[in-house]
């Protein structure tokens, strides 16, 4: 459908009409500008062509040569073969779309430029689908500069799109306002904007020189800082909860239950806490610790003083599991303190979810837990001082700015939680609206989990050593992944599992859950499990994070090649919380690549979360680019983390400067950049 607020400007292009100039829209290209800032997320090579006989299967290449043969193959789909010839040798071509027009026009064709990977199927060269242009008569030179392949959508060819682009080059940079927003001193060094993007879009053999690259990272990871700090500023302009009394009783009553002291980085990171609560403007700050690292703990004594003032404060969990368990914690740590803990969650029958929604309402629950189902406009917060969030790296800043509104006479304070560590590259750009506190201590007495990779021929071993284990008192997990190959679902992987496992040890009393049980179901099995009822429980990796059983001291885990190393890591720190020797025993499939074999090792031999993610963006390579690229809620066009890291010292100081000067140069950097700031953020 043509969107007829599509603006004029872009149809005023050759190509152009309502319907394109809506596919434009929906990359975020509504301006001609836009073009020149939609930038190409890689290139191919045609710039040279590859004698047939030469070809290899390392990438698409260019050839030249005739159709000299055309057969169809009837089937359960049509399929046609062609043969294709250059002076050199032969490939088949194989078309499973096509039209018989098409196929006529290639028989006719005086010679064909044949752009696509060659396969080797039982020593024959083939084509498959490659992309095939007619020429009548003697083919023109070929391009000397490198083709751009863009981000495209639905309704819009990679052709068109470039086609497009083109035109929008051709127009010169004084067809827009480029103008240079940085001042001189700030860009020595780096060529001019048009410059940089006419070499981006259209590179002269090999690739676009990094300096110019360099020049449209900077000014893009400034504009999304520049917009976070903005961000932040408004933020601060709010006003914050303010304290009326310390929560100090409350805090020693607390602490005197515990079986055990505060680790001095819990200490530390309280202390940091609560200047931000005494402050005039809200608290934005992240939580950095490791699994096992006790934030649950820091997080309810952060509540606190909250409390004792009268305010309320919201605890929002990943899972409905996890959200549970916090109640249930919470409830333990504050009950006896005369406070009450409230979990609103899915499975409450109508008439007690509109008693404590009441409660809510009226104040008279201090600390409620739950999803986030917790900020769905019907729950009303009397007074929401604080909110807690555990385990949501993928928060977004939107999101962040959303919960403003759930306080009412002032802006609640925002604590986030997460056991994912955040490489200083993300810290810089992607949550450069947070301050940050790291818990960089585990408890003491804690013994490292022993690692170890199993083959897979061995499960029925492995049931043995778990029965000795239950035997001498522990228990142990049994985490199932997806399973490709199969098509099972990690539910159905989990089910036969844990029937393989009641097999093997009729005495062991074996408990499953996974995402398809009702929530009820899940928290009896996570109950009974935690009660030591249950010896083994079957797993999906909805168990992944925060489940705290100390007694648990194994986890088995299928498939671990699945999951990224983070994750592993996570899963892993389900155990080692208690005394006992602690063993997670990883179970790869049968064939694995190297660098899956790599990633297992760097598990076992390493128990650190934050050296274990930085080597998980090192080992995905710059291939895997969307992994670190959309870790928050804005994605770079241009600018990659991992290559431009040197660059965030000069953009800091730049942002900086920007900052305190001149909003108006904020506003047009992150308009070029990012677009409108509604498109990015519905706040
Ligand atoms: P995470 O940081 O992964 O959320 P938890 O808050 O779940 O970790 O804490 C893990 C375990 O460590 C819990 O059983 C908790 O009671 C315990 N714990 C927390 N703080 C301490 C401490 N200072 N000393 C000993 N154990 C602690
Ligand atoms: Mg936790």
């Amino acid at each position: 459908m043509a969107d007829p607020k599509a603006p004029e400007s872009l149809q005023s292009f050759k190509g152009v009409g309502p319907k394109v100039a809506a596919a434009l829209d929906r990359l975020g290209i509504t301006q001609p500008r836009d073009l020149l800032f939609h930038l190409p997320a890689r290139y191919e090579d045609r710039t040279r062509l590859t004698q047939l006989a030469d070809a290899n299967d390392q990438g698409p290449q260019l050839f030249e040569g005739e159709i000299t043969a055309q057969a169809l193959i009837p089937g359960r789909r049509m399929q046609a073969t062609l043969t294709f010839e250059d002076n050199s040798g032969a490939a088949r071509i194989r078309l499973f779309h096509f039209s018989r027009a098409y196929l006529s026009t290639l028989k006719s064709a005086y010679r064909v430029r044949v752009f696509g990977e060659i396969r080797f199927n039982q020593g024959v060269k083939e084509l498959i689908h490659p992309e095939i242009t007619v020429f009548n008569s003697d083919p023109p030179p070929l391009t000397d500069r490198l083709t751009p392949i863009y981000p495209i959508t639905e309704g819009l060819s990679q052709a068109k799109l470039r086609d497009v682009i083109q035109q929008a080059l051709g127009r010169g940079p004084e067809a827009y306002d480029l103008a240079e927003l940085l001042e001189v001193h700030e860009r020595a060094g780096f060529p001019s904007l048009w410059d940089a993007l006419v070499a981006v879009h259209q590179p002269a053999k090999g690739y676009p020189p990094e300096a110019f690259v360099d020049r449209l990272a900077f000014e893009e990871i400034l504009a999304h800082r520049l917009l976070l700090l903005t961000r932040r500023d408004q933020y601060s302009e709010f006003q914050a909860p303010a304290l009326s009394h310390s929560g100090a009783d409350h805090r020693s009553q607390l602490i005197a239950q515990l079986p055990f002291s505060l680790t001095g980085a819990q200490a530390r990171v309280l202390m940091e806490i609560d200047q931000d609560l005494q402050a005039r403007q809200p608290m934005l700050r992240l939580l950095q610790g490791d699994v096992g690292s006790g934030k649950t703990l820091v997080a309810a004594l952060a509540a606190l003083p909250m409390i004792a003032s009268g305010y309320q404060v919201a605890l929002m969990a990943p899972t409905e599991l996890l959200s549970e368990q916090h109640a249930r914690q919470f409830a333990d740590w504050l009950h006896p303190l005369g406070i009450s803990v409230g979990w609103l969650t899915g499975s409450l029958k109508t008439a007690t979810r509109r008693t404590l929604l009441n409660q809510i309402s009226t104040g008279g629950c201090s600390l409620i837990v739950g999803t986030h189902a917790l900020f769905q406009d019907e729950v009303d917060f009397a007074r929401l001082g604080l909110v807690i969030i555990d385990e949501q790296h993928r928060f977004g800043v939107a999101q962040r700015l959303m919960l403003r509104q759930k306080g009412k006479e002032s802006t609640p304070h925002q604590l986030i939680m997460t056991a994912t560590p955040i490489p200083r590259t993300l810290a810089m750009t992607q949550y450069a609206d947070l301050d940050v506190s790291i818990i960089d201590e585990l408890p003491p007495g804690r013994t490292p989990v022993d690692t170890r990779v199993v083959s897979p021929q061995r499960s029925a071993d492995l049931a043995t050593r778990l029965d000795q284990q239950i035997e001498q008192g522990g228990q142990a997990y049994w985490v199932c992944t997806l399973i490709e190959e199969t098509e099972q679902s990690p539910a159905e992987a989990a089910e036969t599992r844990a029937a393989k496992l009641s097999e093997w040890l009729p005495h062991r009393r074996v408990g499953l859950v996974h995402g398809r049980l009702k929530v009820e179901e899940k928290s009896k099995v996570m109950q009974a499990f935690a009660e030591g009822q249950l010896d083994i429980l079957v797993a999906t990796t909805v168990i992944e994070v925060g489940v705290n059983v100390p007694n648990a001291n194994i986890m088995v885990i299928e498939n671990p090649e699945r999951l990224g190393l983070a994750q592993l890591h996570q899963l892993r720190g389900r155990v080692g919380r208690g005394s006992r020797v602690s063993y997670c025993i990883l179970l790869p499939g049968e064939q694995l690549s190297v660098t899956a074999r790599e990633r297992l090792t760097l598990l076992k031999e390493t128990d650190d979360g934050f050296a274990l993610a930085e080597a998980d963006l090192k080992l995905r390579g710059p291939g895997d680019v969307s992994g670190t690229r959309q870790t928050g809620d804005l994605a770079f066009k241009i600018a990659d983390l991992g290559r431009h890291a040197e660059l965030l010292d000069r953009v800091a100081q730049v942002a900086e400067r920007i900052r305190l000067n001149s909003p108006a140069t904020s506003h047009a950097l992150i308009a070029r950049w990012i677009g409108s700031e509604e498109h990015f953020a519905h706040v």
